[in-house]
């Protein structure tokens, strides 16, 4: 384990107890009351093709806009919500403002991927199919638009993940795994499950090039993800020698605030417009 658990989750502790003292609720109680009162909103991050830089799809990253306008980050209130039951009902959420701020640029844009976090608890409660096509059918979108991403923890319980993966992909959704190489899942189970993309984890790219132990642990995950057949998204791309290296190796996707940081749709729409009239330009220019 490459990533010291004990001190993340120390780090979180501190900031949610910091959070805490400052309003009258226990956490758990404001995140129900958020629910209740649609406090949260996503933000969509840039997933771009190393070898273009063009822009394929985002991730959508959920966010908090406390009544005092204070805006938390899922890393303070995601664990809550799944330590207190309410994962499953922010995800439905989640899902209800991908339908409302993508459905019309998913309609007229069939290739474009929007990844989609969904917790351990939602892979098993067992309606997780319905309920995204259900979202689909209100976004006019097709399924493979959707990038379901699932951490290691989520994949844990080998027969729910295999059926619910196969099951997930049957119907076109495709399927990344989150975080990877921060988790525990062995080689050989991976190998059972249907699956399309790996998401390299930050704390890899962060390495790449600082002669740190786990600087060469990325070369390692490249060919993983290589043998096992999935395509790849390195998270966390701050800068253009890591995105260097990973269009090198043969990594396909890059995300990270190199390409762009997390901003609202239409943010996310005008960057990309604007990045296709100054190609359009180039090409008027060179012809
Ligand atoms: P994740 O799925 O691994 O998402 C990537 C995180 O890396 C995001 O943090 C993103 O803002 C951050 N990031 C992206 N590029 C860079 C970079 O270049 N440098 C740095 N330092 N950071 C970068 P964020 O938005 O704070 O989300 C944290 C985690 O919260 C996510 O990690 C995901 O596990 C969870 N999360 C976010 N949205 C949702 C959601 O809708 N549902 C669930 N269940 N979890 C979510
Ligand atoms: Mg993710
Ligand atoms: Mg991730
Ligand atoms: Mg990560």
């Amino acid at each position: 384990r490459l990533v010291p658990a004990g001190l993340v989750a120390g780090v979180m502790l501190v900031a949610a107890i910091m959070l805490l003292g400052r309003q009258q609720m226990s956490l758990p109680n404001a995140v129900k009351m958020g629910l209740r009162r649609k406090e949260f909103f996503l933000e969509y991050q840039p997933v771009v093709e190393l070898a273009t830089g063009r822009c394929v799809g985002v991730e959508a990253l959920v966010r908090w806009r406390r009544p005092t306008g204070e805006v938390v980050m899922p890393d303070l209130f995601v664990a809550i919500a799944e330590d207190n039951g309410m994962i499953v009902r922010l995800t439905g959420q989640v899902l209800e403002m991908v339908a409302h701020d993508t459905r019309h640029w998913l309609a007229a844009h069939p290739d474009f991927h929007v990844g989609i976090n969904v917790a351990p608890a939602d892979f098993y409660a067992g309606n997780l199919l319905l309920r995204l096509q259900e979202t689909l059918e209100a976004m006019g979108a097709a399924p493979g638009n959707l990038i379901l991403e699932v951490t290691e923890r989520g994949l844990m319980d080998p027969v729910v993940a295999r059926e619910n993966t196969a099951n997930l992909r049957r119907h076109g959704f495709a399927l990344a795994i989150d975080d990877f190489g921060t988790g525990y899942s062995s080689l050989s189970y991976l190998e059972t499950l249907e699956l399309d993309y790996l998401k390299i984890d930050r704390s890899f790219i962060e390495a790449i090039g600082t002669g740190a132990p786990t600087s060469q642990v990325v070369q390692h995950i490249i060919r993983i993800a290589k043998d096992l057949g999935l395509r790849m998204i390195a998270e966390g791309v701050e800068s253009q020698a890591q995105a260097d290296f990973l269009r090198k190796h043969g990594v396909q996707f890059g995300q990270g605030w190199l390409f762009g940081r997390p901003v609202s749709f239409g943010e996310v729409v005008r960057q990309m417009e604007a990045a296709e009239l100054a190609e359009a330009a180039l090409v008027r220019a060179a012809g």
